[in-house]
């Protein structure tokens, strides 16, 4: 279907972003073959990789991709747990990593313009150097792109009160899968003026356009917070309490949900000793707050809610907590070289529910299964670690699971992924439980927005 990059088309890109830009040499192609994916049979070394420096250059190297029908896979921190950033049908691999700056930061009007290769956490530190906030919060903070961010609508520990990415911006600049300039989105608090196509392409995971540059909002900075840990030793107790916070009032910034097995591992990767470690499941739990006696007034109300609700012990989140929160995924490299994490996301009320299906149903199979949650807004990770099972026995066992898993999260009204996206990785199963005339009206607007199919194909669904 596609062209192979030859010596003209590398030609082509070299008169573009300049020679030294163009990387054909095998341990580069081969630092790009994957993600974060662990699986070999997964990789995929791509024919080229390209660094713009500017917008025009990334609009260039689009439009020459066309012409040439190569197929161009964006990729910004690579840190995708959807195989979004493998180049699965192959062609060039575009980064974004030269395109990193701070343009802006307008503390009058609350907004920072910033370059798409820009990472997360210095855009978060730029805001907070200001005493403002942005929002958004990955996990992979420390080292994701915002522009990756945007593509994949990143959540994370601070969705529950401040929403996902897409929340978090005005306006993009995108390249268009045909390779056109046009800025999405506007700085305003509202607006209702024809389709709102920032949304469209925010989400995407790079199949609708390049995004380049991005104007975000940013927010007022509580100065008075706390974090809290309840430690459950009955995992369906800990799960119940998600809902009971929520109803609360309290208005948290982040509930987190951390099963005893992802515990142990990340106090291991990150060689912590907690409270608790070895029959503990957590609730971790942030509150912000304009005023000391609110912040005092929640925390009390939260102990005890805690306590009612059979915490076998509340303790302050320290910053350690944080850590070994932020590195259970990594943690997983302790356990296991392969292993898949999963995102599902169901209706808020129903996460115990899921939670509890999945604890226990993980039982019957030969892979470990750790289970965390952003459990504030319905959205579950459980992880699945191949350890030493057999290539047959891990895809048939896991296949099995993950069908379990997802007729079960659809019937609560739940659906695939909650923020790493589709990507490569769940194309049957996004074929399988997208209803038909949703998925229909997707590949219609890919079709519209790409005819020839060059911007990240083999992403979210295959065009027949
Ligand atoms: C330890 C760890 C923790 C994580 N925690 C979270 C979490 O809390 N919440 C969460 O949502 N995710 C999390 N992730 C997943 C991942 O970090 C996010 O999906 C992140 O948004 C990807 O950003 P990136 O810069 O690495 O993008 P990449 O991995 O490079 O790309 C991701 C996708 O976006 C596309 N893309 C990248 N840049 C652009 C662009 N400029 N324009 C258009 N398309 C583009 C790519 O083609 C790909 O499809 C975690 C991953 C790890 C490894």
């Amino acid at each position: 279907m596609y062209n192979k990059v030859d010596a003209q088309f590398l030609a082509g890109l070299g008169k573009i972003v300049g020679k030294e830009q163009v990387f054909t040499d095998a341990p580069t192609l081969d630092k790009y073959k994957t993600d974060e994916e662990t699986n070999p049979h997964k990789f995929h070394v791509p024919e080229a990789v390209v660094a713009p420096g500017t917008t025009e250059e990334v609009a260039a190297v689009v439009k020459l991709a066309n012409q040439a029908n190569v197929p161009v896979t964006v990729r910004s921190a690579g840190t995708s747990l959807s195989d979004g950033a493998i180049a699965v049908k192959g062609g060039i691999v575009l980064l974004m990593e030269r395109m990193h700056k701070i343009l802006e930061i307008n503390e009058a009007g609350m907004y920072m313009v910033v370059e798409a290769g820009a990472l997360t956490k210095e855009i978060q530190e730029a805001a907070k150097a200001k005493k403002l906030l942005y929002a958004g919060d990955p996990c992979s903070a420390d080292s994701c792109m915002i522009g990756g961010n945007i593509a994949t609508n990143a959540g994370g520990n601070r969705a529950v009160r401040y929403g996902t990415t897409r929340d978090q911006v005005y306006q993009i600049e995108v390249v268009t899968p045909t390779g056109e300039i046009v800025n999405l989105g506007a700085r305003l608090k509202k607006k209702s003026t024809g389709y709102c196509l920032e949304q469209l392409v925010m989400g995407s995971e790079g199949t609708l356009g390049i995004i380049t540059k991005a104007t975000l909002k940013l927010l007022p900075l509580p100065p008075y917070r706390f974090d809290l840990v309840a430690v459950f030793t009955d995992v369906a107790k800990a799960a119940d309490m998600v809902t009971k916070v929520l109803k609360a009032g309290i208005a948290p910034t982040s509930v987190e949900f951390m099963d005893n097995h992802f515990l142990q591992s990340s106090c291991q990767f990150c060689e912590l000793t907690l409270p608790h470690m070895q029959d503990g499941n957590y609730i971790i739990i942030t509150v912000e707050t304009f005023s000391e006696d609110e912040l005092d007034m929640k925390m009390e109300q939260l102990d005890t809610l805690c306590e009612e609700n059979g915490a076998v012990d509340v303790l302050e989140a320290d910053d350690r907590v944080w850590k070994v929160r932020r590195n259970c995924q990594e943690s997983l490299r302790v356990i296991s070289p392969v292993s898949i994490t999963d995102d599902v996301v169901v209706p808020v009320d129903k996460v115990a529910d899921c939670i509890k299906f999945v604890e226990e149903h993980g039982k019957k199979y030969p892979f470990k299964v750790l289970t965390l949650a952003h459990a504030g807004d319905g959205n579950l990770h459980f992880c699945l670690c191949k350890c030493d099972l057999d290539d047959a026995t891990w895809d048939t066992e896991v296949a099995k699971f993950h069908a379990e898993v997802y007729q079960y999260a659809y019937a609560l009204g739940g659906r695939l992924s909650g923020e790493h996206g589709i990507g490569a990785k769940k194309l049957p199963e996004m074929a399988t439980y997208t209803p038909a005339g949703e998925l229909n009206l997707m590949k219609e607007i890919k079709k519209a927005l790409d005819p020839k199919d060059i911007l990240n194909p083999g992403k979210i669904f295959e065009l027949e």
